[in-house]
């Protein structure tokens, strides 16, 4: 079993630059980022300590701007790659995330490990009732696969699929109280038992808990 913690925004967001490179045509596959989509990837240290309110969205990541000419950006990938000119260079921005219960700080969303619970609220504005809970948040949890269960999602095997109101997930109880609970007892569909299914997880969260099933 894994416990769930909440997390939360803080308001600093911090400033890396970094460099990636598609490994295709004669490139063979980078040893770190292996895959379909293999790329050579590196990212500087911070250069930048920026505060942004917790729940304004972050400046997507954009071109090279006033780092042009940096000395800060990287020149190889960890693996040994050297950069070529034509690799992509961005200025990449990273929101401080922070656990609740621990203090905890993660570097952006991605970072957060297996039993993170998070409110996705750039998913809630302009979306009708389906994404959102009852509570007006739209949750996260990073499941033992590391993939992420959008809790107030629609399942892909919803039987209403044309009703926005009803939840195919129903959540009890709050992530920050440790007791966060998802079952069917409430407005739903008739999918499913109330667990989660990936490709390679499946299992509940029950009474704050990821337990396999
Ligand atoms: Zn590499
Ligand atoms: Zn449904
Ligand atoms: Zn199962």
């Amino acid at each position: 079993m894994t416990k769930v913690f909440f997390c939360e925004p803080t308001d600093q967001v911090f400033t890396k630059l970094r460099v990636y490179e598609s490994c295709d045509g004669d490139m063979p596959p980078c040893p770190l980022f292996p895959g379909q989509y293999s790329r050579h990837d590196a990212s500087s240290d911070r250069v930048a300590v920026i505060t942004i309110p917790a729940e304004e969205v972050i400046p997507a990541s954009g071109s090279t701007g006033e780092y042009a000419g940096d000395e800060r950006w990287p020149t190889a990938c960890g693996c040994g790659h050297v950069f070529g000119s034509g690799a992509n260079r961005s200025v990449h921005h990273q929101r401080l995330v922070r656990r609740t219960d621990t203090g905890e700080a993660f570097e952006g969303y991605q970072a957060l490990p297996v039993g993170a619970v998070w409110n996705a609220f750039w998913m809630v504005e302009g979306r009708r009732g389906d994404w959102v809970g009852p509570d007006g948040r739209s949750l996260v949890c990073r499941l033992p696969d590391g993939s992420v269960w959008m809790i107030d999602s629609r399942a892909s095997n919803c039987t209403m699929p044309d009703d926005d109101v009803h939840k195919c997930w129903v959540r009890h109880g709050r992530p920050e109280d440790g007791d966060l609970h998802v079952d069917k007892a409430g407005h739903t569909c008739a999918a499913g038992a109330g667990s989660i299914a990936t490709p390679t997880w499946h299992g509940f969260l029950h009474h704050g808990q990821l337990t396999v099933c």
